[in-house]
């Protein structure tokens, strides 16, 4: 298994959870660009936004991150969701994830 974060989902690359269910895991980003910063990934192994042939699982991680923005203290202040895809979307780890950013004011520019 050579994915990151499928290896993170089998518990062989700790993480610091913040939730999951049968379908969705959320942990913190390691090298957090924002006062909250946390990944939000399908369990299973969809390499990218590109490869989505259904809308049930970013439904599902929206609410994930709607929820947790509730928990880190974020709701009411605002944040950010953001998915990269692909090469010059600015992915670099070829398992799909939603960024939760909060805690501070968000750039204006979005890249
Ligand atoms: P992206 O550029 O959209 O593919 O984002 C990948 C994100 O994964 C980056 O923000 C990394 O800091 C984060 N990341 C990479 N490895 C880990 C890890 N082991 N645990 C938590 N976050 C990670």
């Amino acid at each position: 298994m050579e994915c990151i974060f499928c290896q993170i989902v089998a518990g062989k690359i700790p993480s610091q959870t913040l939730y999951q269910d049968e379908g969705v895991i959320a942990f913190r980003d390691i090298n957090p660009q924002a006062p909250v910063h946390v990944l939000i990934i399908p369990k299973s192994h969809i390499p990218s936004l590109a490869q989505l042939t259904e809308s049930t699982t970013i439904a599902n991680m929206v609410d994930v991150a709607n929820r947790l923005a509730k928990e880190e203290g974020i709701l009411e202040a605002g944040y950010r969701l953001v998915i990269n895809c692909g090469r010059e979307g600015g992915q670099a780890v070829p398992h799909l994830h939603m960024h939760l950013l909060g805690g501070r004011r968000m750039s204006d520019t979005l890249g």
